[in-house]
């Protein structure tokens, strides 16, 4: 299954340039035209349409699309302009600019960055681009002047030479300052020895290193630096953050009331192993149940498993013959005693309503999912091992954000691994007409023959995108929780309302993070938004340290992980430098904060899998979280969640434990 990747180009043009304010419809149009995934190295095609830089070799990086598409943008080319760049690099912006301009002069330092760009122009055709092998820092003499002048790499001045070669109304675009403090410059010639200068914002650029790049020429203090804000992004969230009270004090849950009259409200995690999480969770659930009537607890969890709790929790009679739930690959995401003691909550609460206003435990995921990847990978282990560890990387790979270049480079598709699917898809479909068989009409609406028919009907789609993984296979799995929430609605009554547990991931709107905007990626969220509008409340949560029970492969086995401190340029490090241990942040409380967050920036995803050593890589991506959520949950410091061991269960105790089914 190949990505699209016009598709993603789009995407990411929308997402990170026309909706940052890029509106020159002619550099648009040119980063539309240029194909990034031609300027990255083999095998990172995938990621070329992240709005992030990506390494080039020769320690250098091709720089961000956004800043290209700025730097461009404010250089204010015409059609027909000379333009000169310095610091070819892979050769992409000089690609974009080639569209725009009438001739690209480009100089580099490194002869193989220099020598595979021009190849690169030769492949795509783009005939309008010299490129020379040199010091760019003394320009191009005999091809200036130039109309505009665009440096790639940061310099502590304005170097003269450039200056010189920049013809009279012409601009120069070049980041300047000591590294750390970068800001990008407009330079504009208004007559043979006046510059003007406007500072354009931060940027993080590679050194400018040549003869005309030294301090020794000072440059013009700027002219129009916008002032810094009186307020820092940290102290704003720390004046609209909510602090939460503590987990077990009945305030907890009163602070989620404005929340009361949604259709549905959707509690997302960061990690699949994190304590708090749950209880946080657990404790919005019970006021929502208790006071503003809700019915429908929808969690991330297979059905059969989670129809077992449901049965409990609704005391209705234990179905004999049934397997205990939740024994598969990743056991201590529904057995912990966190859960374990909300279920018992549950049935409590259940035991003094009446039986048509009990809430009801449900399971949203794809039938049977994680038997299915079992029943895949025990296949596999006996028919071919070597296939059997693709396919454990693939659904180590399950997850959008897990964008690990090297562990995509090991999952390759082998040919053994495709003659296995044919087998493998008709092992999975015998195993749901089993199940199915063995459901009895006990009267779960959902099991009704029309329900069953959809099912197997589907099965052969689930079982093959399973088998692949991938894009595809995520959208279908999300479609299906949606699909499934909505039938659980239904079945409960015009009125009813519903809670989902689960990840960020699949709770936060898609369209808002990479993973609709360069994958084509949707989502639970993203549906119910569109669904339900303001019916929908869209609840994210988050971390900046401390421990989390995650494995480190798909069917490893469960390690508490110290979780690295979040990264400079996260949501999660303005949330940590706020000072505020743990709070609710409710987007709608203050447009001016809510401005200032959109913002794309990184975001942290830990799912089953946590992988600190290629953390960036794996765990990692852009979102606009204003506008992912509706509100976030914040706990600066996390513990991880206490499975339930085999010593939990004493001598004595049903085959069931722990929900005494
Ligand atoms: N525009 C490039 C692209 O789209 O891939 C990215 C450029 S990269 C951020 C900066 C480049 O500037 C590096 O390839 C580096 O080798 C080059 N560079 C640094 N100093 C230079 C100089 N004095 N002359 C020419 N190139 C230089």
């Amino acid at each position: 299954m190949r990505l699209d990747l016009s598709r993603a180009r789009d995407r990411m043009v929308d997402l990170h340039i026309v909706r940052r304010g890029i509106d020159d419809p002619r550099v648009v149009e040119a980063m539309r035209i240029v194909p990034r995934e031609a300027f990255v190295d083999p095998g990172f095609e995938e990621f070329a349409y992240e709005d992030a830089p990506l390494a080039i070799g020769e320690g250098q990086t091709i720089s961000q699309p956004y800043i290209v598409a700025l730097m461009i943008a404010e250089a204010e080319i015409e059609a027909g302009d000379t333009v000169l760049e310095v610091g070819t690099g892979s050769g992409y912006a000089a690609a974009v600019l080639s569209r725009v301009a009438g001739h690209v002069y480009t100089v580099e330092r490194h002869a193989p960055l220099a020598n595979g760009a021009s190849q690169r122009f030769a492949r795509l055709g783009y005939d309008n681009i010299d490129v020379r092998i040199g010091d760019g820092t003394k320009g191009w003499p005999e091809a200036g002047p130039f109309d505009a002048i665009l440096v790639a790499a940061g310099s502590t001045s304005v170097p003269q030479a450039l200056k010189e070669q920049l013809d009279l109304g012409g601009h120069m675009v070049i980041p300047i300052g000591p590294a750390g403090e970068q800001r990008l410059l407009k330079v504009t010639r208004v007559n043979a020895t006046t510059f003007e200068e406007h500072d354009l914002g931060g940027v993080r650029f590679v050194p400018l290193i040549g003869e005309h790049a030294r301090r020794d020429e000072p440059s013009q203090p700027a002219r129009s630096i916008p002032r810094p804000p009186s307020r820092t992004l940290p102290e704003m969230v720390a004046d609209v953050a909510e602090p939460l009270p503590d987990l077990d004090d009945p305030a907890f849950g009163r602070l989620f009331d404005r929340f009361g009259n949604r259709r549905v409200v959707l509690l997302g995690e960061s990690s699949h192993g994190t304590s708090e999480f749950y209880r946080a969770r657990a404790a919005i659930t019970r006021r929502l149940i208790e006071e503003h009537g809700f019915t429908i607890l929808a969690v991330e969890a297979d059905w059969p498993d989670a129809a077992a709790v449901d049965r409990y929790v609704r005391h209705r009679p234990h179905r004999r013959g049934s397997n205990a739930p939740f024994q598969r690959f990743p056991t201590w995401m529904w057995r912990n005693r966190e859960v374990m003691s909300f279920v018992d909550w549950m049935r409590e609460y259940n035991d003094s309503v009446a039986e048509q206003d009990r809430a009801g435990f449900y399971g949203l995921d794809i039938y049977n999912m994680r038997e299915s990847i079992a029943a895949v990978l025990d296949y596999l282990d006996k028919v071919d091992p070597a296939a059997a560890t693709v396919a454990r990387e693939r659904y180590g790979c399950l997850t959008p954000w897990q964008n690990d270049p090297s562990t995509y480079g090991r999952a390759v598709l082998t040919a053994s691994y495709n003659k296995c699917e044919e087998a493998v898809v008709r092992q999975c479909r015998e195993l749901l007409e089993r199940s199915l068989e063995a459901t009895d009409s006990d009267g779960d609406q959902l099991f009704d023959a029309a329900q069953n028919a959809r099912l197997i009907s589907a099965a052969e789609q689930y079982y093959r995108t399973m088998y692949y993984a991938g894009a595809d296979s995520w959208n279908l799995r999300d479609r299906h929780m949606f699909e499934t929430l909505e039938h659980l609605l239904e079945s409960r009554g015009s009125g009813s309302k519903a809670i989902v547990w689960a990840h960020n991931s699949h709770i936060g709107d898609a369209r808002h993070t990479e993973m609709g905007a360069a994958r084509d990626e949707l989502n639970i969220g993203q549906l119910c938004r569109e669904r339900f509008g303001e019916q929908a409340a869209l609840i994210g949560f988050g971390t900046h340290g401390g421990k989390v029970a995650a494995a480190s492969a798909w069917d490893g086995e469960i390690k508490m992980k110290e979780i690295q401190p979040s990264l400079p340029g996260s949501y999660e490090r303005v949330f940590h430098d706020s000072d505020v241990d743990r709070f609710l942040l409710d987007f709608s409380r203050d447009d001016a904060l809510r401005r200032r967050l959109d913002e794309p920036k990184l975001e942290r995803f830990i799912g089953v899998i946590y992988r600190p050593e290629t953390e960036r890589m794996s765990h990692y991506l852009h979102a606009s979280l204003p506008h992912q959520f509706d509100a976030f949950v914040w706990f600066d410091l996390t513990t991880p969640v206490a499975p339930l061991m085999p010593e939990h269960v004493r001598p004595g105790m049903p085959e069931t434990f722990p929900f005494g089914l």
